[in-house]
């Protein structure tokens, strides 16, 4: 397989989806990778963060995997590539004959490219299941499926360019761009700001993009620190203030009136929700006093043109969906969409975990979104693949661990750590070696991996090229240098070869040269690619939808009508859901959980840096000085911090950063994962756990 090699390439950062250019220079040797800035990057134009700085340090760390592995006796041994392949195709094929093809579960990984997850969910495809989904189920699955349902496209309605240039309130509720999208909120955000804009910051957890605008300090910026899964009251007191505000002020046009009735259906249903809905109980229950609420409802209602940025803290609930609908809900009554500065925008996590979605790396979607319950759609891709794919969804990756040695058997991991990143993590360390059989394909032996039969040693980032989509749905080309080690596989090469061997038809369906090969055959099944190609996208990218070569693409989305079935925006009213868990005698506080900026998700990458090591090498737990009081907990004392499902020992840090009656961690570390706390409890519809709220307890160490 080919890739197009230079000492010196324009690529993009691995961590997280703002998509910032980096360069990466080629070294004498092997190994000698070295980080250098793209002065004229897209996205970023020469700036970078700590990670995406850092970037190159695990490319040659001494703890990458360089030669395959199977386990015998319970114990790996180096194994040739060829008896890798062979116990794999063994076994797959045993599974689906024992089992059937629905016995095995596929992930796909937001830390590959769009090409390598494409040809996974084909090759899912091709074995006879639609069970396969990505890391995106643990992040904005619920947001992806409100804004696909209520206004067309799973994606940011804007890019940060335009927001930038003309959002004059950015309100930013379960999100923390500071820390999580610092170059976007430095590039991006800060410059709207400094040039007048407001922010208004909902969030149960003082942080760094409270203290990036200085929110707290200034009378313009708002941070509303509501309790962790009070989200739809909150909302709810800021739509019924504006309905009210409009009734009695009609020519303020707090409500868009015409845009409601052009472009939206649902209205009368958001207004019999809050008929009887009593704003004075829902501000004591979320912990904020109403008239701060009532006059941020007033920011953003007045706003010329007013964004919503969304996060996990909104997404990783069971409410997850609802919650995003009534972001929804507020940006289409006040006509907040559909031009520049406006919109529903998801800030994405790794850096291409749109794209994984976009690709079809789903149990419901096949690429481009299209249903795969949906005939028309999904017989037009088995024309072009030329196999018959079902027509049922798949299960959801927590769904699939559920299952893992009752319906499940066989699992297949691209760059996926399951074991640290799904909620209840110690029942999924348990699940996971109830398989018959598991590979997992990577570049360090991740604590999923130890549990494997076989693992299969991939190249980084930095080896390999293919296309990655960031979080304003701009498709961006990767380039790679030469190989560490040469006895590793590019995951594309890797998931081609087992494919060629597994089926029949594989030669035909997995040949591929090159990413270039892959992309052009993904273009051909996923409309909103249909208009890119390796040489469209040059060094800009182009964002999506692309439907024809010479599109440019749209930054902004939504201008005419939506891409729902009516063409209209759907509104629709929500109640509150609490969480699946509340405060009792036995566990009286909740827990919370966020990442921070120099660590990233499961810290398969972020531990191993030295840099970013450095910075944070250790878990700790935020606890509110009242709280800390009661406990008799000093700062950074040694505490135990338990749920139903399990304990960690960390630091405890005393701060008002916290509000009182919540504690806060981290999913970063191994050994004190806040996972091995979290809940798996489910959003109904997205399957999307709830990992933002759980009730939990706290011991002195
Ligand atoms: Fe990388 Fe995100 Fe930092 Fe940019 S902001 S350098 S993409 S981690």
């Amino acid at each position: 397989m080919s890739s197009d090699k230079q000492d010196t390439v324009k690529t993009i950062c691995p961590y997280c989806g703002v998509g910032c250019g980096i360069q990466v220079k080629q070294g004498e040797e092997p190994g000698d990778v070295q980080f250098m800035p793209w002065g004229d990057a897209p996205v970023n134009e020469g700036r970078i963060c700590i990670k995406g700085g850092a970037a190159t340090e695990v490319v040659d760390h001494e703890d990458r995997l360089t030669d395959p592995l199977i386990k015998e006796d319970g114990e790996f041994r180096e194994a040739t590539w060829e008896e890798a392949y062979d116990r794999i195709v063994d076994e797959l094929e045993r599974i689906r004959e024992e089992h059937g093809p629905d016995a095995t579960g596929f992930f796909g990984s937001s830390k590959t490219m769009n090409e390598e997850n494409y040809v996974l969910q084909k090759l899912a495809r091709r074995y006879g299941t639609n069970n396969v989904d990505n890391c995106t189920r643990m992040c904005h699955a619920s947001t992806v499926w409100a804004l696909r349902t209520s206004l067309g496209a799973g994606a940011m309605t804007n890019s940060m360019r335009d927001l930038r240039e003309a959002a004059d309130v950015f309100w930013i509720q379960g999100a923390n761009p500071g820390e999580q999208h610092p170059i976007a909120n430095s590039q991006y955000f800060r410059q709207a700001v400094l040039e007048g804009a407001t922010v208004i910051q909902v969030d149960p957890h003082a942080n760094k993009t409270t203290r990036s605008f200085q929110i707290d300090d200034t009378d313009r910026h708002m941070h509303l620190q509501l309790n962790p899964g009070t989200d739809i009251p909150l909302l709810n007191i800021v739509l019924k203030t504006i309905l009210e505000h409009h009734e009695e002020n009609p020519d303020e046009g707090w409500i868009d009136e015409e845009f409601i009735e052009a472009r939206t259906e649902g209205f009368d249903h958001l207004k019999e929700t809050l008929e009887e809905f009593d704003k004075e109980a829902a501000a004591e229950e979320c912990g904020v006093p109403l008239e701060d609420i009532e006059l941020a409802a007033e920011k953003y209602a007045m706003a010329n043109n007013a964004a919503i940025f969304t996060g996990m803290g909104m997404s990783q609930h069971a409410c997850g969906v609802d919650n995003v609908q009534n972001e929804i809900n507020l940006a289409l009554i006040t006509g907040n969409i559909g031009r520049p500065g406006t919109g529903v925008n998801p800030l994405r996590g790794q850096n291409n975990v749109q794209g994984t979605c976009d690709v079809g790396a789903m149990p419901n979607v096949l690429p481009g979104y299209q249903l795969v319950d949906d005939d028309e759609a999904r017989e037009a891709v088995e024309t072009e693949w030329g196999f018959e794919v079902p027509d049922e969804p798949g299960l959801t990756n927590v769904e699939l661990s559920h299952e893992f040695g009752d319906s499940v058997h066989g699992l297949y991991v691209m760059g996926e750590n399951p074991v640290m990143s799904e909620p209840d993590a110690n029942r999924v360390a348990e699940r996971v070696q109830q398989l018959e059989f598991m590979v997992v394909q990577d570049i360090f032996m991740t604590e999923t991996a130890k549990y494997a039969d076989v693992v299969l040693p991939a190249t980084t980032w930095a080896e390999r090229g293919g296309t990655v989509t960031n979080t304003d749905r701009r498709v961006q080309r990767m380039r790679g240098v030469d190989k560490v080690h040469e006895n590793t596989k590019h995951d594309l090469e890797i998931l081609s070869e087992v494919g060629k061997r597994l089926f029949d038809d594989g030669d035909e369906l997995f040949e591929f040269d090159d990413p270039e090969e892959v992309f052009e055959e993904l273009r051909q099944v996923c409309p909103i690619y249909h208009g890119m190609t390796y040489d469209l996208l040059g060094e800009e990218g182009l964002h999506w939808p692309c439907y024809e070569p010479g599109d440019e693409g749209d930054p902004y989305l939504y201008a005419e009508e939506f891409d729902t079935e009516s063409g209209l925006g759907h509104i629709e009213g929500v109640r509150h859901t609490p969480p699946a868990e509340t405060p009792d005698d036995e566990y009286p506080l909740i827990l919370t959980t966020a990442r921070l900026e120099e660590h990233y998700n499961t810290g398969t990458m972020s531990r191993r840096s030295p840099t970013l090591n450095r910075q944070t090498p250790e878990n700790f737990v935020d606890v509110h000085p009242a709280d800390a009081e009661r406990y008799g907990i000093e700062d950074g004392d040694e505490v135990v911090l338990k749920s139903r499902r399990g304990e960690i020992t960390v630091e405890a840090q005393v701060t008002e950063d916290t509000k009182e009656g919540v504690v806060w961690t981290t999913p970063h570390f191994a050994a004190a994962s806040a996972n091995k706390l979290t809940n798996d409890v489910l959003d109904e519809r997205a399957k999307i756990p709830e990992y933002k709220a759980a009730a939990a307890e706290i011991e002195v160490g």
